[in-house]
């Protein structure tokens, strides 16, 4: 079976139904087996040893961190066991915990164990979440956490509103034609860094429609075909990657500069050739893209 993508979070059960069970939530909130992730600014709690690994804090170590922190949401169970996301973002500097540092997931997702990776992308975006929502975006009061930290509540009771954790949908898509795909790349990724193409998706949108309207936008070529492969969760800060498939009506395309740097039909030989380097790297090894592109290098 083809592994899932990095920052799924295969093992975790949300437990969506418990989260307006306040006697629950309490009760998991005493108990020692409890879990804490805490997250900094964007940043997550990370712990060094041979590899990096999320530092999971009990909760008899974290209390104090409970007790100041700004927001706490239930993720859901790992193995039965309750994991809560707590920001610290309100402090001026990075709390300091033995053995650990707050970084940048993007820094060591690709090395650190699937199932933690995901559970921290998870803490990071919904906190982020919350951080962008402190006011209500339809009459400006502040709001407050709800519903173990899925939901905000506009204080102003005339107004009321309730607002729900976010993610903006991308799609991704690997564009083939005649036994090559198309990679492209933007002037602000690192050097030598090509990739597939990819856009937001528009209110009204169908997926398919904006498959089909960013490949045109960005290199004007038609698609005959296109076809979902898989998705991938992104909070860096807020998107959710929906990755297709699509084969091109022709091969004749032209960037727009405004989009691309450059793009150009790249072979299986010439992508297992890669150098790695600033002439041509392939995309990151955590992202989506990657994993279209090593599919169709082993044919898939
Ligand atoms: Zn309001």
């Amino acid at each position: 079976m083809q592994e899932s993508n990095f920052y799924v979070t295969a093992n975790l059960d949300r437990v969506a139904l418990r989260r307006r069970n306040s006697e629950w939530l309490a009760a998991r909130l005493a108990e020692p087996r409890t879990r804490l992730l805490p997250v900094w600014r964007g940043q997550n709690l990370v712990r060094e040893a041979s590899a990096p690994a999320a530092a999971v804090l009990e909760l008899a170590e974290a209390q104090a961190l409970l007790e100041s922190s700004v927001e706490v949401a239930l993720l859901g169970l790992v193995d039965d066991i309750a994991h809560f996301a707590v920001d610290l973002s309100h402090l001026e500097e990075p709390p300091q915990f033995p053995g650990a540092h707050f970084t940048d997931l993007r820094s060591v997702g690709a090395i650190m164990a699937r199932e933690e990776g995901g559970l921290l992308a998870y803490a990071r975006g919904l906190m982020h979440w919350h951080q962008r929502h402190r006011y209500c975006g339809v009459c400006g009061s502040p709001t407050l956490s709800r519903e173990a930290g899925h939901m905000r509540r506009c204080t102003n009771a005339a107004c009321g509103a309730e607002h729900h954790p976010r993610t903006d949908p991308a799609v991704i898509m690997r564009v083939e034609h005649g036994g090559r795909i198309l990679l492209g790349r933007q002037k602000q990724w690192p050097p030598g860094m090509h990739s597939v193409l990819a856009g937001f998706v528009e209110p009204g949108e169908s997926l398919e429609d904006a498959v089909r309207r960013e490949v045109f936008e960005e290199v004007a070529l038609r698609l005959a075909e296109v076809r979902y492969h898989s998705s991938q969760p992104w909070p860096f800060p807020a998107s959710i990657m929906l990755g297709f498939t699509a084969v091109a009506g022709n091969d004749a395309f032209e960037v727009d500069k405004e989009e691309l740097e450059r793009a150009r039909w790249f072979t299986r030989e010439e992508l297992l050739a890669s150098p790695e380097d600033e002439s041509f790297r392939l995309p990151r090894r955590d992202s989506i893209a990657r994993r279209l592109v090593e599919d169709w290098i082993a044919g898939g």
